[in-house]
């Protein structure tokens, strides 16, 4: 799947820039354009794999190029205001190779929370290609301000968007690590899994069942929110066999092992830890795509786990499907989950926000009142101007 990605504030923008440089090392060619769009001059010039030409700078009349410190209605206000240079942009790149437009924003923070509800609106009205998104959603420790920019966002964001895939930081997030290194091992986890994803429409492979681009659009279009699952083994290099009489045995013990590590896999992508912990069962679609070496994928491992998922998870339409990559030493699973429902998370962010809406409230009045009362000379002295 040809897709367009576009980083929205600084999280957004290292993880476009991860991919940009994901797509290159693996040689998948599916992030056909990247741009990152930033109000903090300093974010843009960090990153290191998007060209100069690709990042753009946006509401420097109002921020001069620092940044929105965190307001996301400041965020959303530059980006109405700097749309159609956005626009013009995302026009002169071209679109026509594009199979899907990927926003991806950190939904904590002001830029890109505010910006990418934004842009999604646009980007649905001008072109017919589906909009998604990605959000990453803060961590408990970040406080209540990021919780509530994260749960204003979410409820735009998933209006506007084709469907939006969540990545929940606290849910990733180790103990006693630096956040730095957390960031770096999330951001590889988010890459890889939706590399397989995107990457899987794009095989020129033959395989048995290969995925095509419109299983992966058909997966997304009910909308709502979606989340993914991972799980990779290594590929040991299996033994020829000498005797020729053997051969045939030989071929059909390969295929029993196969198909139970696909089973196998599949099963540990759908049950570990997802980019967003839900219950899968009020899921209305899913996709499941095994990616490996093509004599490490089977139809029948892949019959046999679409099997499960649909017992697993009844009343959702379950698709599966190959992505063959001739020189990999693994195999993988990605497992995506559209369109579900039950996010205790988000009720949780959702509670969180309310708290600090009311606790900002509370604070700012008391504040009025307190300099009120610091200016108050009961009218025995007036000011000067
Ligand atoms: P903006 O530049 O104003 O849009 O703000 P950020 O993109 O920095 O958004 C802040 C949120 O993104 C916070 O919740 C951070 O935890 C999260 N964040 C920042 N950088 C990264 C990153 O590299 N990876 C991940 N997973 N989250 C990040």
């Amino acid at each position: 799947m040809k897709i367009f990605a576009i980083g929205f504030g600084q999280a957004g923008g290292k993880l476009v820039d991860l991919f940009v440089e994901f797509d290159k090392r693996t040689r998948q060619n599916c992030i056909v354009r990247a741009l990152a769009i930033n109000t903090a001059k300093a974010d843009l010039l960090g990153l290191k794999h998007i060209p100069m030409e690709d990042r753009l700078l946006i509401g420097q009349s109002r921020v001069k190029g620092h940044g929105v410190g965190a307001d996301n209605e400041l965020g959303a206000k530059v980006a109405a205001e700097d749309i159609y240079s956005i626009q013009n942009a995302i026009d002169k790149r071209g679109t026509h190779q594009t199979d899907a437009f990927f926003i991806i924003a950190g939904l904590g923070g002001g830029t890109g929370s505010g910006g990418a509800p934004v842009l999604a609106r646009r980007l649905k009205k001008l072109y017919m290609e589906p909009v998604y998104g990605l959000g990453i959603l803060p961590s408990r420790d970040e406080g209540g301000l990021y919780s509530l920019n994260a749960a204003r966002s979410f409820m735009s964001f998933v209006k506007e968007v084709d469907n939006l895939f969540l990545f929940d930081n606290d849910a990733w997030k180790r103990e006693g690590e630096s956040l730095k290194d957390a960031y770096a091992l999330m951001n590889e986890e988010i890459v890889r899994r939706f590399s397989i994803l995107f990457g899987a429409g794009e095989s020129n492979e033959v395989g048995q069942m290969v995925v095509d681009v419109s299983e992966i659009t058909n997966t997304l279009k009910g909308g709502g929110v979606s989340t993914v699952g991972y799980a990779m083994e290594p590929v040991v290099g299996k033994k020829k066999g000498i005797f020729g009489r053997f051969k045939k045995e030989k071929q059909s013990m390969d295929t029993l092992d196969t198909t139970a590590r696909i089973l196998s896999l599949m099963r540990r992508a759908v049950m570990g830890r997802l980019t967003i912990q839900c219950d899968i069962s009020t899921a209305e679609k899913a996709l499941i795509v095994m990616a490996g070496p093509p004599d490490e994928l089977n139809r029948k491992g892949m019959e046999k786990a679409k099997l499960w998922l649909e017992d697993l998870i009844k009343g959702a339409e379950v698709r599966g499907g190959d992505y063959p990559v001739p020189k990999s030493n693994k195999v993988a699973a990605v497992a995506v989950f559209s369109g579900v429902t039950d996010v205790p998370r988000i009720k949780e962010l959702q509670k969180m926000a309310l708290e600090a809406h009311e606790t900002i409230k509370e604070v700012e009045s008391k504040k009025d009142e307190k300099f009120e009362e610091l200016l108050d000379t009961d009218e025995s002295l007036k000011p000067l101007i």
